[in-house]
Formats: C-alpha cells, sequence, structure tokens
C-alpha cells in the first residue's frame, strides 16, 4: 500500500494538493478537518464536540481523533493506500498512527511536508475565507491561534518522521501546479 501523511501549516494547501494526489494514484483521501465538518453539519454529538474545538482554533483531544480515523480506515476494504490529510497534528496521533496501520499489516511510506511561511499562510486563509465559508479561517485571531498550535504541537510530528527516514520537505511556495508536481515527483521515486 502507498500511505502518505500530507503535512503542512493550515493554508499550505494539503485539501487542494490530496485531490490532484487521490486522482493519480487511485488512493483514499482522509482529511480529519473534512470528517469534523460533516459531522458538525449532521449535528451529530462528535461534531458539537469538535465545533467548541475547532471554533477556538484549537486541537480536538487526541483520543477522540484517534478514535475517528481508526473507524474511517477500516471502513475501506483492500485500498491502495490512503492520504491522511490534517492527521497527525500529534506525537500521539502519530504514535498510534503506527500502531493502527501495524495491525493491518501496512504502515506509512512517507510524509510529505508542504513548506511555506507565515505571513503568505495568513493570505491565503483569508482569502480561502470568502469562498470556503469557514468560520475559522475568518478570523485572524483564529488563524493566528491555529499557526501557533501548528508550531508548538504538530510541527515536532515532523521529527518523528524524520527518525524513521521517511520526512521529505517539499517548497510549498508556487502555482498549484508546480507543487503537485514536486509531489509527483517524490512520490514515483519512492
Ligand atoms: P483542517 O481542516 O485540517 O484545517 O482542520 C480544521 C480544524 O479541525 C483544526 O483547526 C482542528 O480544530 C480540527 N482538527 C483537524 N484535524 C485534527 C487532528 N488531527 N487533531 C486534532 N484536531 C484536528
Amino acid at each position: 500500500m502507498l500511505n502518505i501523511v500530507l503535512f503542512g501549516p493550515p493554508g499550505a494547501g494539503k485539501g487542494t494538493q490530496s485531490e490532484r494526489l487521490i486522482e493519480k494514484y487511485g488512493l483514499v483521501h482522509l482529511s480529519t478537518g473534512d470528517i469534523f465538518r460533516a459531522n458538525i453539519k449532521g449535528e451529530t454529538e462528535l461534531g458539537t464536540l469538535a465545533k467548541s474545538y475547532m471554533d477556538q482554533g484549537q486541537l480536538v483531544p487526541d483520543s477522540v481523533t484517534i478514535d475517528m480515523l481508526r473507524s474511517e480506515v477500516v471502513k475501506h476494504e483492500s485500498p491502495r493506500g490512503f492520504i491522511f490529510d490534517g492527521f497527525p497534528r500529534t506525537n500521539a496521533q502519530a504514535e498510534a498512527l503506527d500502531v493502527f496501520l501495524n495491525e493491518l499489516g501496512t504502515g506509512i511510506s512517507v510524509m510529505l511536508a508542504l513548506e511555506v511561511e507565515e505571513n503568505e499562510l495568513k493570505t491565503r486563509l483569508l482569502k480561502r475565507a470568502e469562498v470556503s465559508g469557514r468560520a475559522d479561517d475568518a478570523n485572524p485571531e483564529v488563524i493566528e491561534k491555529r499557526i501557533h498550535v501548528y508550531n508548538q504541537e504538530t510541527a515536532p510530528v515532523k521529527s518523528f518522521y524524520h527518525a524513521q527516514n521517511k520526512f521529505i520537505s517539499i517548497n510549498g511556495i508556487g502555482s498549484i501546479d508546480e507543487i503537485t508536481n514536486r509531489l509527483f515527483q517524490e512520490i514515483d521515486s519512492i
């Protein structure tokens, strides 16, 4: 299986690039943010819980997120692989993912980390707010908080994959096509 962690700060382009990758490699796209938003829309208990964190720019607790991700993964019978978009966001999530995939007889092939500097992220998120309808994109304070949480809790996950020789940094600045091609090149050379 080809299992990719598509990593990066909020606004790095993970969702956009995931669409391109699933098309080319026939992978299942699992975005924890999308799943939480679907639950909010469906007014589920999980949605109500997730919303209380998302609206503040904070992470949904690990236990909740890990259980949810696990139940999504097992829904797919013999997939070619997965793109994990927005997961793992903490070292505890990364460790749980390893254990879980190992139980299924597979593992993470690579982490592709989109690198974009902070000012560019803020500009992109505010622009995305105009079309995404996401409250967490429209509020500069929440954006600030999400970037802070990324730097504090999520960026360290890079070291986790680095230690396993699975970390690849990708320049996330440029046109969407340019960035897609950089990702294709790395995946094709695995
Ligand atoms: P995203 O769509 O990836 O930008 O995620 C939007 C929000 O959903 C985040 O700011 C978090 O509040 C929550 N979220 C998404 N993925 C995770 C995760 N792996 N762990 C904890 N919270 C998450």
